[in-house]
């Protein structure tokens, strides 16, 4: 704590160089660094902190232990490159323009690794940016182009373009490494984002996990979900039965012309030559141990000759092996970026957070993707761990958003700002103080549609910490309410059933959140 207070009298934004640097050189000492380590798509039914029952994942694990784990950590818009842009700006997708993936980010805007910089930071950013503008803000970056690859990536360092050979977890985690080894200045503290492009369609393993082999996993609860009194679940394209055959069932290219299931494209006709260049980009030595695992799944499903629930069974067991697998890889290398920092003595002096753009099905009402403000995708894992602050083992019930991320910071650094970020600060949350935030609930939005993949519909909706209200839109008009103590799956709307007064209550809090974040568009289809 003395260290805290120390930071909030000594940091601020200022304004001009001169001041900049006294500013610099006043506070350059015992600073927190920050590593902020993102994945893409990571659920948190797929973290063994989170109670998960497919895998173990004690490096992430560690990092809430020693620190705080969030059970409900939410996002505004269940999509890449939005869940990234609010991140870095604090702000709602239709404030920070970044409202789905077709849009391109305004890096003008003020963003916290501006900030940090401005405050003596020296700021990276490593892995996936997925927003199509350069970054902005970082004393070095080195990204993934769009997707990325699994394997061979080519990644932007600064503007030059270059191409790796190996697997891009570890890639990005050894560049992450070289960097803090190498660029960070001795007398700066750092902010580095170490963000990968795992766990990401097309779960493509590295192949040491491939020796594990198939396990079979448990079906969810509600893997066989009729989507009784919700329209617009039926009606998505991202259930596991239409999953690509060939990329992500990964079937043997050359064995697969002509791609059958739908997999959310809208056109799939390209899809199963996209799968033939993928397989294309390995090198021989990594073919070779690819085909040894695949080749034989391959043959196997081209003799059995599977159909109805057989089949979809099989695809959910295909589908959940290879995305466990792609999240061991991630485990195995936060582990050594924080060996490495308790081996160079500074892994106490840095706030280390893991989290995801947002979160994912592994089978869950019977999909795959995100998009959704149900359970699964709107919340996501998220752990924080900085001793001097944060008490080991602490766990956290309250409601927090990715939007509040940049304040948080803000407040933990003591830099003041005039930022109107949108987001709540929860840093009594992290040193045990509890100030309620969030009281008024959440709100979200998302927009991928009908442009875009897997046809969710448009919504909006407010999550208080019991009652979830959403308002599908656009070619349709549907409310649901769900009771999340009741019904934590929610496969039951009780919106034409509930008190009306809950419903008014519910929809007070809709439009209060509107009018506080200034979401106009949205007010007009209430
Ligand atoms: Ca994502």
């Amino acid at each position: 704590m003395r260290l805290f207070l120390i930071l909030i009298t000594t940091l601020t934004v200022c304004c001009t160089p001169a001041e900049q640097e006294q500013t610099k050189q006043s506070t350059t000492k015992n600073q927190p660094n920050i590593i902020f380590i993102m994945t893409d798509d990571h659920a948190k039914n797929a973290m063994s902190l989170y109670g998960s029952e497919l895998i173990n994942t004690p490096n992430l694990d560690r990092i809430g232990r020693d620190g705080m784990v969030f059970n409900r950590s939410y996002v505004t818009n269940s999509i890449c490159g939005p869940s990234r842009a609010v991140f870095l700006t604090g702000k709602y997708s239709h404030i920070n323009g970044f409202r789905d993936n077709s849009d391109a980010f305004d890096g003008s805007q003020m963003t916290y690794p501006k900030i940090l910089q401005q405050n003596g930071y020296y700021t990276g950013v490593v892995g996936k940016w997925h927003l199509k503008s350069k970054p902005q803000g970082f004393d070095y970056w080195n990204v993934l182009i769009d997707q990325g690859d699994y394997y061979n990536p080519t990644m932007v360092h600064m503007g030059d373009t270059i191409d790796h050979t190996g697997y891009t977890t570890s890639i990005i985690t050894d560049l992450a490494i070289e960097v803090l080894n190498q660029q960070v200045p001795a007398d700066k503290p750092f902010c580095l984002m170490v963000h990968h492009k795992a766990p990401h369609r097309n779960w493509m393993p590295d192949s040491v996990h491939l020796a594990l082999g198939e396990q079979t996993y448990p079906l969810p609860e509600n893997f066989y979900d009729s989507y009784e009194n919700r329209p617009a679940a039926a009606q998505q394209d991202q259930s596991i039965s239409q999953m690509f055959m060939s990329s992500d069932m990964k079937l043997k290219p050359s064995l697969i012309q002509v791609e059958t299931g739908t997999g959310g494209a809208g056109d799939n006709s390209n899809i199963a030559a996209g799968w033939q260049r993928l397989y294309d980009r390995l090198t021989d030595e990594q073919k070779k141990t690819w085909d040894a695992y695949y080749d034989p799944i391959s043959d196997d499903f081209f003799n059995r000759n599977l159909s109805g629930n057989e089949l979809l069974e099989w695809k959910y067991q295909r589908y959940i092996n290879d995305y466990l697998k792609c999240i061991m890889s991630v485990d195995e290398n936060v582990g050594r970026l924080l060996t490495y920092l308790e081996e160079q003595g500074t892994l106490d002096n840095t706030l280390i957070i893991y989290t995801s753009d947002q979160g994912f099905y592994l089978g869950e009402h019977g999909w795959y993707d995100k998009r959704f403000m149900y359970e699964e995708s709107f919340g996501m894992p998220l752990v924080m761990r900085y001793p001097p602050l944060i008490k080991p083992g602490s766990v956290n019930n309250n409601l927090v958003l990715n939007l509040d991320f940049a304040p948080t910071l803000m407040e933990l650094l003591g830099i003041e700002t005039n930022e109107p970020w949108q987001g709540s600060s929860y840093l009594s949350l992290l040193n045990g103080t509890q100030e309620e935030i969030h009281q008024d609930g959440i709100y979200y939005h998302y927009y991928e549609y009908p442009h875009g993949w897997h046809k969710v519909k448009r919504h909006y909706g407010v999550s208080t910490s019991r009652y979830k209200l959403i308002h599908f839109y656009h070619d349709i008009d549907h409310w649901e309410l769900f009771d999340l103590q009741q019904d934590p799956m929610e496969m039951n709307n009780i919106y034409s059933t509930a008190d009306p007064e809950l419903i008014k209550e519910m929809k007070e809090k809709l439009v209060g959140l509107q009018d506080r974040y200034g979401d106009e568009v949205a007010k007009g289809y209430n």
